[in-house]
C-alpha cells in the first residue's frame, strides 16, 4: 500500500495492480503521428473553424478543437469551452483544466501524452450545458475526431460527454466506475470508455475526488500505467 497526494486529495491508500511492464509513455506503438496529426489538422481548419452548424457560433471568439497527442493512447472528452478556452482557443486550460492536469500527473502521464477535446467546440453562453441539439450538430467533429486518433481507452468527463459517446440518458454517478463501449460509426472494435464526474464538478465538490482516483485508477490498470512514486 503506498499513501500518495493526488490531485488534491490528501493521503489516500493506493492499492496498486503492478502491471508486467510498465507502459511509460502515452504514445502508441505502431501509429502514423504524422499522418494523424494532419488529418486533424485538416477536420480542424476546414471544417471546425469556419463552422456555423449551431446557435453557439455566435457567442464564440474562437472554436476549440481540441489539442494534446495524435497517437495517444488515452482521450480526455469534457464538455465544452469555457471563458478561457474560447481566449486562448484550447482545451481545458482554466480552472477545471488544471485539476485536470493534476489528474493526469497523478495517472503518471503528462498532457502531451493524451489527447483532451470536448463535446462541443463553441463556448456556450454562461457557460451553460450544451443543448441536444447543439451536441447534434457538433458530435459528427467529435466522432471524426475520435476515429482519426483510434485510442485504446477514453475517460468521458461530465454527463454531457458520457451521453453523448455512449447514446444514453442514464446519469454520470450510474455510469462510473466500471467500462461501458464506445461504438464509434460501428464500423471499427469498440473503445472502452470510463465514464467519471468533470473536473469542474469536483472543484465544487472535493469530497467526490476519491470516486474519480478509483475511476482513473481503473483506467491506468487498463492501460498498464502506474502511479508515479512520490516522497
Ligand atoms: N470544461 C470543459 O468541459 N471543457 C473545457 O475545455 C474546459 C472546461
Ligand atoms: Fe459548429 Fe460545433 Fe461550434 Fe456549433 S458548437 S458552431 S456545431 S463547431
Amino acid at each position: 500500500m503506498l499513501t500518495d497526494r493526488l490531485f488534491g486529495l490528501t493521503s489516500i491508500p493506493v492499492e496498486l495492480q503492478l502491471p508486467t511492464a510498465q507502459a511509460t509513455s502515452g504514445a502508441r506503438r505502431g501509429v502514423d503521428a504524422a499522418a494523424s496529426a494532419e488529418r486533424l489538422r485538416l477536420l480542424d481548419e476546414s471544417q471546425v473553424k469556419n463552422c456555423r452548424k449551431c446557435r453557439l457560433c455566435e457567442g464564440r471568439t474562437q472554436t476549440v478543437f481540441g489539442q494534446g497527442s495524435p497517437a495517444a493512447r488515452l482521450v480526455f472528452v469534457g464538455e465544452g469551452p469555457g471563458f478561457e478556452e474560447d481566449k486562448q482557443g484550447l482545451a481545458f486550460v482554466g480552472p477545471a483544466g488544471q485539476l485536470l492536469t493534476k489528474m493526469i500527473a497523478a495517472m503518471g502521464l503528462t498532457r502531451d501524452d493524451v489527447y483532451i477535446c470536448n463535446v462541443v467546440k463553441c463556448r456556450p453562453p454562461e457557460n451553460r450545458t450544451p443543448q441536444a441539439d447543439e451536441i447534434l450538430a457538433c458530435s459528427p467533429y467529435l466522432h471524426e475526431q475520435l476515429s482519426i486518433l483510434a485510442p485504446e481507452m477514453i475517460v468521458a468527463l461530465g454527463a454531457p460527454a458520457a451521453k453523448t459517446l455512449l447514446n444514453t440518458a442514464e446519469s454520470i454517478g450510474k455510469l462510473r466506475g466500471r467500462f461501458h463501449n464506445y461504438m464509434g460509426d460501428g464500423t471499427g472494435a469498440a473503445i472502452p470508455v470510463m465514464p467519471t464526474y468533470h473536473p469542474a464538478y469536483l472543484l465544487r465538490s472535493p469530497e467526490e475526488k476519491g470516486k474519480v482516483w478509483a475511476d482513473l485508477q481503473l483506467v491506468m490498470a487498463e492501460l498498464g500505467l502506474q502511479s508515479p512514486q512520490r516522497t
